[in-house]
Protein backbone atom coordinates (compact mmCIF):
# COMPACT_ATOMS: atom_id res chain seq x y z
CA UNK A 1 0.00 0.00 0.00
CA UNK A 2 1.38 3.71 -0.56
CA UNK A 3 2.06 5.70 2.42
CA UNK A 4 -0.03 8.27 2.96
CA UNK A 5 1.35 11.69 2.10
CA UNK A 6 -0.90 14.23 4.02
CA UNK A 7 -1.30 15.01 7.49
CA UNK A 8 -4.33 14.03 9.62
CA UNK A 9 -5.04 16.26 11.81
CA UNK A 10 -8.64 15.92 14.32
CA UNK A 11 -8.94 20.01 15.47
CA UNK A 12 -10.54 19.53 19.49
CA UNK A 13 -12.20 22.66 20.50
CA UNK A 14 -15.60 24.26 22.47
CA UNK A 15 -16.88 26.41 19.40
CA UNK A 16 -16.35 26.76 15.57
CA UNK A 17 -18.33 28.74 13.08
CA UNK A 18 -21.00 28.44 11.95
CA UNK A 19 -22.08 26.04 14.19
CA UNK A 20 -21.32 27.63 17.35
CA UNK A 21 -19.03 31.22 17.69
CA UNK A 22 -18.62 33.36 20.74
CA UNK A 23 -15.25 35.09 19.69
CA UNK A 24 -12.61 34.71 17.89
CA UNK A 25 -12.00 30.85 18.66
CA UNK A 26 -14.87 30.12 16.56
CA UNK A 27 -13.41 31.57 13.47
CA UNK A 28 -9.96 29.78 13.64
CA UNK A 29 -11.79 26.55 14.28
CA UNK A 30 -13.56 27.13 11.13
CA UNK A 31 -10.86 28.94 8.85
CA UNK A 32 -7.61 27.23 10.24
CA UNK A 33 -9.14 23.38 9.16
CA UNK A 34 -10.26 25.23 5.74
CA UNK A 35 -6.86 26.24 4.65
CA UNK A 36 -5.25 22.80 5.65
CA UNK A 37 -7.78 21.03 3.44
CA UNK A 38 -6.75 23.23 0.91
CA UNK A 39 -2.92 22.11 1.21
CA UNK A 40 -4.03 18.99 0.33
CA UNK A 41 -4.25 18.01 4.41
CA UNK A 42 -7.10 15.83 5.81
CA UNK A 43 -9.07 17.30 8.93
CA UNK A 44 -11.68 16.57 11.09
CA UNK A 45 -12.95 19.16 13.57
CA UNK A 46 -14.53 17.26 17.07
CA UNK A 47 -16.87 19.78 18.95
CA UNK A 48 -19.48 19.60 21.26
CA UNK A 49 -23.26 19.15 20.03
CA UNK A 50 -24.55 22.11 21.62
CA UNK A 51 -28.65 22.50 21.80
CA UNK A 52 -28.17 25.97 20.74
CA UNK A 53 -26.39 24.94 17.19
CA UNK A 54 -29.16 25.78 14.44
CA UNK A 55 -31.46 23.18 13.84
CA UNK A 56 -30.64 23.89 9.70
CA UNK A 57 -27.12 22.22 10.71
CA UNK A 58 -28.43 19.55 13.10
CA UNK A 59 -30.67 18.01 10.20
CA UNK A 60 -27.65 17.97 8.14
CA UNK A 61 -26.03 15.84 10.48
CA UNK A 62 -25.67 12.02 9.84
CA UNK A 63 -25.69 9.78 12.82
CA UNK A 64 -22.15 7.70 13.05
CA UNK A 65 -23.07 5.44 16.47
CA UNK A 66 -23.08 5.69 20.00
CA UNK A 67 -20.91 3.99 22.98
CA UNK A 68 -20.75 4.54 26.75
CA UNK A 69 -17.53 5.93 28.42
CA UNK A 70 -16.22 5.71 32.04
CA UNK A 71 -15.32 9.02 32.98
CA UNK A 72 -15.82 9.93 36.93
CA UNK A 73 -13.51 8.60 40.16
CA UNK A 74 -16.38 6.51 40.47
CA UNK A 75 -16.47 4.93 37.54
CA UNK A 76 -19.52 6.58 36.40
CA UNK A 77 -20.04 5.84 32.59
CA UNK A 78 -22.00 8.78 30.19
CA UNK A 79 -23.04 8.47 27.13
CA UNK A 80 -21.65 9.16 24.06
CA UNK A 81 -23.43 9.99 20.86
CA UNK A 82 -21.42 10.98 17.43
CA UNK A 83 -23.16 12.72 14.59
CA UNK A 84 -21.18 13.90 11.45
CA UNK A 85 -21.88 16.68 8.77
CA UNK A 86 -19.19 16.98 5.84
CA UNK A 87 -18.43 20.82 4.63
CA UNK A 88 -15.73 22.13 2.07
CA UNK A 89 -13.89 18.71 2.69
CA UNK A 90 -13.88 19.25 6.19
CA UNK A 91 -15.54 16.49 8.27
CA UNK A 92 -16.94 17.56 11.79
CA UNK A 93 -17.73 15.45 14.17
CA UNK A 94 -20.24 16.27 16.94
CA UNK A 95 -20.17 14.53 20.54
CA UNK A 96 -23.62 14.07 21.80
CA UNK A 97 -24.45 13.85 25.28
CA UNK A 98 -27.91 15.58 26.54
CA UNK A 99 -26.84 15.89 30.13
CA UNK A 100 -23.43 17.53 29.38
CA UNK A 101 -24.60 20.06 26.51
CA UNK A 102 -28.36 20.85 26.65
CA UNK A 103 -28.20 23.77 28.72
CA UNK A 104 -28.38 26.34 26.07
CA UNK A 105 -25.14 28.35 25.46
CA UNK A 106 -21.47 26.92 25.49
CA UNK A 107 -20.55 28.17 28.66
CA UNK A 108 -22.96 28.31 31.56
CA UNK A 109 -20.66 29.44 34.69
CA UNK A 110 -17.53 27.21 35.54
CA UNK A 111 -19.06 24.61 37.85
CA UNK A 112 -21.11 22.84 34.96
CA UNK A 113 -18.13 23.91 32.27
CA UNK A 114 -15.77 21.87 34.42
CA UNK A 115 -17.39 18.31 34.41
CA UNK A 116 -18.32 19.57 30.58
CA UNK A 117 -14.83 20.29 29.14
CA UNK A 118 -13.80 16.70 31.29
CA UNK A 119 -16.03 14.79 29.36
CA UNK A 120 -15.71 16.53 25.75
CA UNK A 121 -12.32 16.30 26.08
CA UNK A 122 -12.15 12.49 26.91
CA UNK A 123 -15.42 11.46 24.74
CA UNK A 124 -13.09 13.55 21.86
CA UNK A 125 -10.57 10.98 21.85
CA UNK A 126 -12.43 7.77 22.39
CA UNK A 127 -14.45 9.59 19.44
CA UNK A 128 -11.71 8.95 17.01
CA UNK A 129 -10.87 5.32 18.61
CA UNK A 130 -14.55 4.59 17.76
CA UNK A 131 -14.70 6.29 14.16
CA UNK A 132 -11.48 4.08 13.86
CA UNK A 133 -9.66 7.28 12.64
CA UNK A 134 -6.47 8.07 13.78
CA UNK A 135 -5.21 11.46 13.22
CA UNK A 136 -1.34 11.95 13.44
CA UNK A 137 -1.81 14.67 15.42
CA UNK A 138 -4.65 15.68 17.88
CA UNK A 139 -4.84 19.95 17.74
CA UNK A 140 -6.37 21.33 21.09
CA UNK A 141 -7.74 24.80 21.78
CA UNK A 142 -7.34 26.70 25.15
CA UNK A 143 -8.20 25.37 28.33
CA UNK A 144 -11.19 23.43 27.30
CA UNK A 145 -9.41 20.74 25.62
CA UNK A 146 -6.23 21.06 27.48
CA UNK A 147 -7.09 17.80 29.36
CA UNK A 148 -6.80 16.28 25.15
CA UNK A 149 -2.94 16.14 25.80
CA UNK A 150 -3.39 14.35 29.59
CA UNK A 151 -5.73 11.50 28.70
CA UNK A 152 -3.83 10.71 25.16
CA UNK A 153 -0.77 10.37 27.22
CA UNK A 154 -2.34 8.12 30.27
CA UNK A 155 -5.85 6.75 29.68
CA UNK A 156 -5.47 6.53 25.70
CA UNK A 157 -1.50 5.67 25.51
CA UNK A 158 -1.83 2.15 24.67
CA UNK A 159 -5.39 2.92 22.02
CA UNK A 160 -4.90 3.93 18.62
CA UNK A 161 -5.60 7.74 19.10
CA UNK A 162 -2.59 7.10 21.38
CA UNK A 163 -0.27 7.12 18.62
CA UNK A 164 -0.61 10.70 17.93
CA UNK A 165 1.16 13.84 18.82
CA UNK A 166 -0.65 16.71 20.62
CA UNK A 167 -0.57 20.68 19.82
CA UNK A 168 -2.46 22.95 22.49
CA UNK A 169 -3.06 26.30 21.08
CA UNK A 170 -3.36 28.79 23.63
CA UNK A 171 -6.23 31.59 22.18
CA UNK A 172 -6.51 33.35 25.36
CA UNK A 173 -4.68 32.54 28.97
CA UNK A 174 -7.09 34.51 30.77
CA UNK A 175 -9.55 31.41 30.88
CA UNK A 176 -8.21 28.22 32.58
CA UNK A 177 -10.26 26.27 33.92
CA UNK A 178 -9.32 26.57 37.92
CA UNK A 179 -11.69 24.11 40.16
CA UNK A 180 -11.06 22.73 43.41
CA UNK A 181 -8.64 19.63 43.30
CA UNK A 182 -11.40 17.52 44.36
CA UNK A 183 -14.04 18.61 41.74
CA UNK A 184 -11.13 18.03 39.11
CA UNK A 185 -9.88 14.47 40.58
CA UNK A 186 -13.37 13.68 40.44
CA UNK A 187 -14.81 14.70 36.70
CA UNK A 188 -11.45 13.72 35.28
CA UNK A 189 -11.08 10.31 37.14
CA UNK A 190 -7.49 11.19 36.43
CA UNK A 191 -4.74 9.14 39.17
CA UNK A 192 -3.30 11.09 42.07
CA UNK A 193 0.09 11.39 40.56
CA UNK A 194 -1.22 14.47 38.02
CA UNK A 195 -1.95 16.10 40.62
CA UNK A 196 1.70 17.84 41.63
CA UNK A 197 2.86 21.74 40.91
CA UNK A 198 4.26 20.82 37.75
CA UNK A 199 0.61 19.62 36.05
CA UNK A 200 -2.39 20.34 37.52
CA UNK A 201 -2.15 21.96 40.66
CA UNK A 202 -2.01 25.69 41.59
CA UNK A 203 -2.09 25.60 45.55
CA UNK A 204 -2.75 23.22 48.06
CA UNK A 205 -6.76 23.56 47.07
CA UNK A 206 -6.64 23.73 43.15
CA UNK A 207 -6.23 22.58 39.90
CA UNK A 208 -5.54 23.77 36.95
CA UNK A 209 -6.99 22.39 33.29
CA UNK A 210 -5.01 24.62 30.98
CA UNK A 211 -1.92 24.39 33.39
CA UNK A 212 -1.66 20.31 32.92
CA UNK A 213 -2.58 20.20 29.31
CA UNK A 214 0.63 22.84 28.50
CA UNK A 215 2.82 20.41 30.82
CA UNK A 216 1.68 17.31 28.80
CA UNK A 217 1.12 18.58 24.85
CA UNK A 218 3.96 18.13 22.67
CA UNK A 219 3.70 21.50 21.78
CA UNK A 220 2.56 24.26 22.67
CA UNK A 221 1.70 27.43 20.20
CA UNK A 222 0.04 30.66 20.91
CA UNK A 223 -1.44 32.96 18.51
CA UNK A 224 0.87 35.43 17.41
CA UNK A 225 4.89 35.80 18.50
CA UNK A 226 4.49 39.08 20.53
CA UNK A 227 1.85 37.19 22.87
CA UNK A 228 4.05 34.12 22.99
CA UNK A 229 6.74 36.54 24.33
CA UNK A 230 4.22 38.24 26.39
CA UNK A 231 2.61 35.84 28.31
CA UNK A 232 6.24 34.66 29.92
CA UNK A 233 5.83 37.41 31.99
CA UNK A 234 3.92 38.42 35.15
CA UNK A 235 1.66 40.87 33.69
CA UNK A 236 0.62 38.61 30.82
CA UNK A 237 1.20 35.42 32.54
CA UNK A 238 -2.33 35.27 34.13
CA UNK A 239 -0.20 32.97 36.82
CA UNK A 240 1.10 30.82 34.56
CA UNK A 241 4.07 32.99 33.25
CA UNK A 242 7.00 30.45 35.23
CA UNK A 243 5.17 27.20 34.18
CA UNK A 244 5.19 28.47 30.28
CA UNK A 245 9.04 30.11 30.65
CA UNK A 246 9.63 26.11 31.78
CA UNK A 247 7.78 24.70 28.87
CA UNK A 248 9.17 27.79 26.65
CA UNK A 249 11.48 25.20 24.01
CA UNK A 250 8.29 24.14 22.94
CA UNK A 251 6.30 27.31 23.22
CA UNK A 252 5.60 29.53 19.57
CA UNK A 253 3.86 32.32 17.82
CA UNK A 254 1.51 31.21 14.94
CA UNK A 255 -0.63 34.33 13.88
CA UNK A 256 -3.70 34.18 12.83
CA UNK A 257 -5.14 34.67 9.67
CA UNK A 258 -9.22 35.16 8.38
CA UNK A 259 -11.02 33.19 6.11
CA UNK A 260 -11.22 35.26 3.13
CA UNK A 261 -13.90 34.19 1.82
CA UNK A 262 -15.88 34.79 4.65
CA UNK A 263 -14.88 38.16 4.98
CA UNK A 264 -14.60 39.83 1.61
CA UNK A 265 -15.65 43.22 0.72
CA UNK A 266 -15.80 42.26 -3.23
CA UNK A 267 -18.50 39.31 -2.69
CA UNK A 268 -19.81 40.40 0.94
CA UNK A 269 -23.70 39.84 0.50
CA UNK A 270 -24.55 41.64 3.73
CA UNK A 271 -22.45 44.78 2.87
CA UNK A 272 -25.19 47.41 0.82
CA UNK A 273 -22.52 47.74 -1.97
CA UNK A 274 -19.74 45.84 -1.88
CA UNK A 275 -16.40 47.21 -3.34
CA UNK A 276 -12.81 46.01 -3.99
CA UNK A 277 -9.60 47.50 -3.89
CA UNK A 278 -10.59 49.80 -7.10
CA UNK A 279 -13.67 50.73 -6.05
CA UNK A 280 -13.19 51.03 -1.98
CA UNK A 281 -12.54 54.97 -2.34
CA UNK A 282 -15.74 56.06 -4.45
CA UNK A 283 -18.09 53.18 -2.58
CA UNK A 284 -16.60 53.07 1.65
CA UNK A 285 -19.13 56.55 1.16
CA UNK A 286 -22.46 54.27 0.32
CA UNK A 287 -21.85 51.85 3.26
CA UNK A 288 -21.36 54.34 5.57
CA UNK A 289 -24.28 56.24 4.59
CA UNK A 290 -26.50 53.00 4.58
CA UNK A 291 -25.08 52.54 8.37
CA UNK A 292 -25.57 55.79 9.59
CA UNK A 293 -28.92 55.31 8.38
CA UNK A 294 -29.80 52.18 9.71
CA UNK A 295 -28.40 53.60 13.08
CA UNK A 296 -30.05 56.59 13.71
CA UNK A 297 -26.54 58.02 12.88
CA UNK A 298 -26.47 61.86 10.71
CA UNK A 299 -26.18 61.05 7.64
CA UNK A 300 -22.49 62.33 6.57
CA UNK A 301 -20.21 60.81 4.53
CA UNK A 302 -17.61 63.75 5.60
CA UNK A 303 -17.51 62.69 8.78
CA UNK A 304 -15.08 60.43 10.43
CA UNK A 305 -16.88 57.38 11.66
CA UNK A 306 -15.34 55.54 14.05
CA UNK A 307 -16.29 51.98 15.07
CA UNK A 308 -15.90 49.60 17.67
CA UNK A 309 -16.28 45.59 17.46
CA UNK A 310 -15.80 43.54 20.14
CA UNK A 311 -16.95 41.55 23.64
CA UNK A 312 -17.40 44.50 26.34
CA UNK A 313 -14.39 42.74 28.87
CA UNK A 314 -11.68 44.85 30.24
CA UNK A 315 -9.93 43.08 28.54
CA UNK A 316 -10.41 45.06 25.41
CA UNK A 317 -9.35 48.39 26.49
CA UNK A 318 -12.89 49.79 27.67
CA UNK A 319 -11.77 51.65 30.49
CA UNK A 320 -9.70 53.84 28.10
CA UNK A 321 -12.70 54.17 26.12
CA UNK A 322 -14.63 55.34 28.60
CA UNK A 323 -12.68 57.76 29.94
CA UNK A 324 -12.08 59.76 26.79
CA UNK A 325 -15.14 58.82 24.88
CA UNK A 326 -16.28 62.62 24.91
CA UNK A 327 -12.98 63.91 24.11
CA UNK A 328 -12.80 61.22 21.24
CA UNK A 329 -16.20 62.82 19.75
CA UNK A 330 -16.29 65.76 18.30
CA UNK A 331 -18.71 67.42 15.43
CA UNK A 332 -17.37 65.36 12.79
CA UNK A 333 -16.43 62.67 14.93
CA UNK A 334 -19.11 59.72 14.98
CA UNK A 335 -18.91 56.73 16.58
CA UNK A 336 -20.51 53.27 16.63
CA UNK A 337 -20.42 50.48 19.18
CA UNK A 338 -21.51 46.50 18.31
CA UNK A 339 -20.86 44.56 21.29
CA UNK A 340 -21.95 42.43 24.72
CA UNK A 341 -20.65 41.88 28.00
CA UNK A 342 -19.98 43.03 31.19
CA UNK A 343 -23.12 45.76 32.50
CA UNK A 344 -20.43 48.53 33.07
CA UNK A 345 -19.56 49.01 29.37
CA UNK A 346 -22.69 47.88 28.44
CA UNK A 347 -24.06 50.98 30.24
CA UNK A 348 -21.16 53.30 29.66
CA UNK A 349 -21.79 53.10 26.01
CA UNK A 350 -25.94 53.46 26.56
CA UNK A 351 -25.61 56.21 28.28
CA UNK A 352 -23.05 57.86 25.43
CA UNK A 353 -25.76 56.66 23.17
CA UNK A 354 -28.29 58.60 24.86
CA UNK A 355 -26.53 62.39 25.38
CA UNK A 356 -25.00 62.48 21.86
CA UNK A 357 -28.44 61.17 19.93
CA UNK A 358 -27.18 61.15 16.21
CA UNK A 359 -23.69 61.27 17.18
CA UNK A 360 -23.40 57.96 18.76
CA UNK A 361 -24.55 54.30 18.20
CA UNK A 362 -24.40 51.88 20.97
CA UNK A 363 -25.53 48.25 19.94
CA UNK A 364 -25.58 45.88 22.53
CA UNK A 365 -26.19 42.64 21.17
CA UNK A 366 -24.65 40.02 19.24
CA UNK A 367 -25.12 40.55 15.44
CA UNK A 368 -22.93 39.10 12.87
CA UNK A 369 -24.61 40.73 9.96
CA UNK A 370 -24.44 44.34 11.63
CA UNK A 371 -20.85 43.51 12.44
CA UNK A 372 -20.35 42.64 8.70
CA UNK A 373 -22.00 46.41 7.65
CA UNK A 374 -19.67 48.22 10.63
CA UNK A 375 -16.33 46.71 8.82
CA UNK A 376 -17.45 48.01 5.60
CA UNK A 377 -18.64 51.54 6.61
CA UNK A 378 -16.68 52.86 9.21
CA UNK A 379 -13.49 54.64 8.62
CA UNK A 380 -11.16 53.24 11.56
CA UNK A 381 -11.58 50.91 13.92
CA UNK A 382 -11.49 50.83 17.26
CA UNK A 383 -8.88 47.70 19.25
CA UNK A 384 -7.23 49.53 22.17
CA UNK A 385 -7.04 46.39 24.11
CA UNK A 386 -5.45 45.31 27.98
CA UNK A 387 -3.92 42.45 25.90
CA UNK A 388 -4.74 40.67 22.67
CA UNK A 389 -3.07 37.19 21.70
CA UNK A 390 -3.77 37.95 17.96
CA UNK A 391 -7.16 39.55 17.54
CA UNK A 392 -8.94 39.20 14.41
CA UNK A 393 -11.12 42.77 14.30
CA UNK A 394 -8.42 44.56 13.34
CA UNK A 395 -7.64 41.90 10.19
CA UNK A 396 -11.02 41.91 9.42
CA UNK A 397 -10.99 45.74 9.63
CA UNK A 398 -8.03 45.86 7.16
CA UNK A 399 -9.52 43.75 4.98
CA UNK A 400 -12.31 46.09 4.31
CA UNK A 401 -9.95 49.07 4.23
CA UNK A 402 -11.13 50.47 7.31
CA UNK A 403 -8.09 51.71 9.46
CA UNK A 404 -6.85 49.81 12.82
CA UNK A 405 -6.52 52.06 15.50
CA UNK A 406 -4.63 49.44 18.41
CA UNK A 407 -2.84 49.38 21.36
CA UNK A 408 0.74 48.01 20.77
CA UNK A 409 0.16 44.42 22.38
CA UNK A 410 0.30 40.71 21.21
CA UNK A 411 -0.78 40.29 17.81
CA UNK A 412 -1.88 43.85 17.09
CA UNK A 413 1.50 44.63 17.38
CA UNK A 414 2.16 41.68 14.79
CA UNK A 415 -0.26 42.58 12.55
CA UNK A 416 -0.68 47.03 12.71
CA UNK A 417 2.57 48.84 11.01
CA UNK A 418 2.29 52.32 12.97
CA UNK A 419 1.40 55.15 10.50
CA UNK A 420 4.95 57.38 9.95
CA UNK A 421 3.87 60.63 10.12
CA UNK A 422 6.93 61.51 7.47
CA UNK A 423 7.53 58.60 4.95
CA UNK A 424 3.32 58.26 4.87
CA UNK A 425 4.33 54.73 5.44
CA UNK A 426 1.88 52.16 8.23
CA UNK A 427 -0.94 50.78 7.97
CA UNK A 428 -3.04 51.72 11.26
CA UNK A 429 -2.35 54.17 14.09
CA UNK A 430 -0.78 52.44 17.56
CA UNK A 431 0.20 53.44 20.87
CA UNK A 432 1.92 51.55 23.39
CA UNK A 433 1.18 52.12 27.01
CA UNK A 434 -2.19 51.19 28.67
CA UNK A 435 -3.08 54.90 28.89
CA UNK A 436 -6.21 56.85 27.77
CA UNK A 437 -4.27 59.53 26.67
CA UNK A 438 -2.52 57.92 24.45
CA UNK A 439 -5.38 56.70 23.01
CA UNK A 440 -6.79 59.70 22.34
CA UNK A 441 -3.86 60.94 20.93
CA UNK A 442 -3.97 57.80 18.46
CA UNK A 443 -7.09 59.41 17.26
CA UNK A 444 -6.31 63.01 16.70
CA UNK A 445 -3.39 61.68 14.53
CA UNK A 446 -5.79 59.27 13.00
CA UNK A 447 -8.27 62.35 12.22
CA UNK A 448 -5.27 65.10 11.56
CA UNK A 449 -4.76 63.09 8.49
CA UNK A 450 -8.12 61.70 7.81
CA UNK A 451 -9.39 65.40 7.38
CA UNK A 452 -6.30 67.26 6.32
CA UNK A 453 -4.16 64.76 4.16
CA UNK A 454 -6.60 62.77 2.45
CA UNK A 455 -4.47 61.37 -0.18
CA UNK A 456 -2.13 59.81 2.95
CA UNK A 457 -5.62 58.52 4.14
CA UNK A 458 -6.29 56.75 1.19
CA UNK A 459 -3.09 55.10 0.38
CA UNK A 460 -3.03 53.38 4.21
CA UNK A 461 -6.62 52.12 3.37
CA UNK A 462 -5.34 51.10 -0.50
CA UNK A 463 -2.22 49.40 1.72
CA UNK A 464 -4.45 47.98 4.15
CA UNK A 465 -7.09 46.08 1.21
CA UNK A 466 -2.91 44.76 -0.44
CA UNK A 467 -2.30 43.10 3.05
CA UNK A 468 -2.24 39.51 3.55
CA UNK A 469 -4.36 38.71 5.97
CA UNK A 470 -5.31 35.12 4.75
CA UNK A 471 -4.66 31.56 6.39
CA UNK A 472 -2.13 31.11 3.85
CA UNK A 473 0.96 31.51 4.64
CA UNK A 474 -0.05 30.93 8.73
CA UNK A 475 -1.57 27.42 7.86
CA UNK A 476 1.35 26.24 6.28
CA UNK A 477 3.43 27.17 9.57
CA UNK A 478 1.20 24.66 11.53
CA UNK A 479 2.02 22.45 8.87
CA UNK A 480 5.74 22.62 9.27
CA UNK A 481 4.98 22.23 13.04
CA UNK A 482 2.96 19.56 12.46
CA UNK A 483 5.14 17.32 10.14
CA UNK A 484 8.30 18.40 12.82
CA UNK A 485 6.09 16.38 15.00
CA UNK A 486 5.47 13.39 12.80
CA UNK A 487 9.18 13.16 12.53
P1 LIG B 1 -12.05 37.57 21.06
O1 LIG B 1 -11.84 36.17 20.55
O2 LIG B 1 -11.15 37.94 22.20
O3 LIG B 1 -13.47 37.90 21.35
P2 LIG B 1 -11.17 38.41 18.38
O4 LIG B 1 -10.81 39.74 17.85
O5 LIG B 1 -10.14 37.34 18.25
O6 LIG B 1 -11.62 38.61 19.89
O7 LIG B 1 -12.48 37.87 17.65
C1 LIG B 1 -13.71 38.51 17.76
C2 LIG B 1 -14.67 37.95 16.72
O8 LIG B 1 -15.99 38.05 17.24
C3 LIG B 1 -14.65 38.73 15.42
O9 LIG B 1 -15.05 37.89 14.37
C4 LIG B 1 -15.74 39.79 15.68
O10 LIG B 1 -16.28 40.30 14.47
C5 LIG B 1 -16.75 38.98 16.45
N1 LIG B 1 -17.60 39.76 17.36
C6 LIG B 1 -17.30 40.24 18.59
N2 LIG B 1 -18.37 40.84 19.14
C7 LIG B 1 -19.37 40.77 18.24
C8 LIG B 1 -20.73 41.22 18.23
N3 LIG B 1 -21.26 41.86 19.26
N4 LIG B 1 -21.48 40.95 17.13
C9 LIG B 1 -20.94 40.28 16.08
N5 LIG B 1 -19.67 39.84 16.03
C10 LIG B 1 -18.88 40.07 17.10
Amino acid sequence: MAERTETRVAFIGSECYPFVKTGGLGDVMYALPRALVREGQEVRVILPLYSCIPAKYKEQMVWKGSFMMDLTQDGRSFFVGVMELEKDGVVYDFIENKEFFDWGNPYTGLWEDIPKYCYFAKASLAALNFLEWTPDVVHCHDWQAALVPVYLRTRFALTPVGAARSVLTIHNLRFQGICSIEHLKYWTGLQDDLFTYDVFLVNDNEANMFKGGLAYADRVTTVSETYAQEIQTDFYGEGLNGHLWYHRAKLRGIVNGIDVEQWDPQADQLLPVSYGREEILSRKGENKRALQRRLGLQEDEGKLLLGLVSRLTDQKGLDLVDAVFEQMLDENTQIIVLGTGDPRYENAFRYFESVHKGQVSACIMYDESLSHQIYGGVDALLVPSLFEPCGLTQLIAMRYGTVPIVRETGGLKDTVEPYNEYTGEGNGFTFDRYEADLLLDAVRRAREVYFQHRDRWNAVVQRDMDKDVSWTHSARQYLELYHELKG
